[in-house]
């Protein structure tokens, strides 16, 4: 028996389990292992807060992804020994043993890193919605909220779906829009980019679309602290900006079983290969998802189109073949933009977001850096997608690979 370990039953986690439960053989045996019971649609938490979805439409059982053969663990990962070749679990101090192991532990948002956002104002004037306790206390003050200035601040990058933070303001312009009250909502985003967006072109697009709904952005505003009692963000320059409402997206940082066994980098991200997930220590090692320190987005897409191009080199590599260079690094992330619209990115390590139109047999195409009702509706689509093929493992209708096709080069 061959022993394959996955660490992690999230997105990534979950649709390479049962993609290599169909392709790999009676001689294997899949173990998944994961600290939660309930499995969280993370790209709903930003409808919460505007009140779109509710908690029900975002969480399930873990357990209703995990096809019946492969074995789910439920307890955290206390270590990894790859020296071992086996993986400590926090319960019980239980050992498994592995032949090949795949690391998908995510990226989890960490407050506790900067100073002043964890103190008594934190889900009172501060909060997040990158957790679904944030983003259902965010919605219960937003509810109520009489208008103030609300600063939506990235805290450093990388950050999971770094397009997030742009449709929380554009949402945010429609929902005070929708309530009444948006002559009296000022809102400044603060990040630590250039522009905002980390490409260029897209950068310019989405730059003049939060200019036109009258957002404000401070760019390469590197966040220090906060002063939760003045109410105020502060920079590594001493640059500080008030607020009345502040929306924080915090340091993004992978699990620190992945600092404990000495596997991560300085945020506790695992560096492989960017073409095949790799690890250059372990050849026996793989990382992907948002656990990986790749130069793509961390996004749920990326999770989808990485675990496709992974289950077919694993499967040649385990056959003792060499792993092809098949990851191109493509994301393609809808961005919703209020007022029943949205638009689309998709690009890869080469090439960056560019306008267009984006063929998709049957429902396309959708407009490329540009707004649309059709967009908006992809976005919605999108949830139902997840839970009933993304997650398991079902093919889609889109290349792994990102292909120019009807994009305009620019
Ligand atoms: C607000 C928000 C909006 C988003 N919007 C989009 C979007 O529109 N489009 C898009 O493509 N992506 C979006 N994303 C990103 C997307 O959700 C993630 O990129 C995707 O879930 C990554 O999958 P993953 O498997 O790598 O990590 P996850 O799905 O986070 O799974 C990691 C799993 O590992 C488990 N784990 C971690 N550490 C341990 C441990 N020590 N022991 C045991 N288990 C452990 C966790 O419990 C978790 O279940 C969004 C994310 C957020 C927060």
């Amino acid at each position: 028996m061959k022993n394959l370990l996955i660490l992690g039953a999230g997105t990534a986690g979950t649709m390479v389990a049962n993609r290599l439960h169909r392709a790999l053989n009676s001689d294997w045996h899949i173990t998944i292992v994961d600290q939660h019971e309930t499995h969280y649609y993370q790209p709903g938490f930003l409808f919460i807060p505007f009140g779109m979805y509710s908690k029900s439409d975002v969480v399930k059982p873990r357990r209703d992804f995990i096809p019946a053969g492969v074995e789910l663990i439920l307890s955290p990962v206390e270590v990894i020994e790859p020296e071992h070749n086996r993986v400590r679990l926090a319960k019980g101090g239980r050992l498994l043993n592995y032949d090949y192991l795949v690391i998908a532990t995510g990226a989890q948002v960490r407050p506790d890193q900067t100073p002043g956002l964890l103190e008594h104002e934190w889900r009172k004037t501060i909060h997040d919605f990158y957790t679904l306790e944030g983003a259902v206390a965010l919605a219960k003050v937003l509810r109520t909220w009489q208008g103030g200035r609300m600063v939506v601040n990235v805290v450093d990058n990388p950050i999971k779906c770094p397009v997030a933070p742009l449709e929380f303001l554009m949402l945010a312009d429609w929902y005070f829009h929708e309530q009444g009250i948006r002559e009296r909502v000022e809102i400044i985003y603060a990040t630590p980019l250039p522009g905002a967006f980390t490409k260029p072109v897209a950068s310019k697009y989405l730059g003049e679309i939060l200019q036109q709904k009258g957002i404000r952005v401070v760019t390469e505003f590197q966040t220090e602290r906060v002063d939760p009692d003045a109410r105020k963000v502060i920079a590594y320059d001493e640059q500080d900006i008030e607020y009345d409402l502040l929306v924080t997206v915090p340091l993004n940082m992978g699990d620190e079983a992945i600092a404990r066994s000495g596997l991560g980098d300085e945020l506790n991200f695992v560096p492989v290969d960017k073409h095949t997930f790799l690890s250059p220590k372990y050849d026996n090692i793989f990382a992907l998802g948002d656990a990986a320190a790749l130069p793509t987005s961390k996004a749920g897409s990326v999770a989808h189109f990485a675990s496709e191009a992974f289950t077919d080199n694993f499967l040649r590599y385990i056959d003792g073949l060499e792993l092809l260079p098949t990851f191109d690094g493509h994301a393609n992330c809808f961005i919703e933009s209020g007022f029943g619209k949205g638009l689309l990115i998709d690009f890869n390590y080469e090439v960056e977001p560019l306008p267009g139109r984006y063929p998709l047999p049957g429902v396309g195409p959708f407009s490329l850096l540009q707004e649309s009702e059709m967009n908006h509706w992809g976005k919605m689509m999108f949830r139902w997608m997840y839970w009933n093929l993304l997650l398991k493992g079902q093919e889609l209708p889109l290349p792994v690979r990102m292909t120019m096709a009807g994009k305009w080069a620019n």
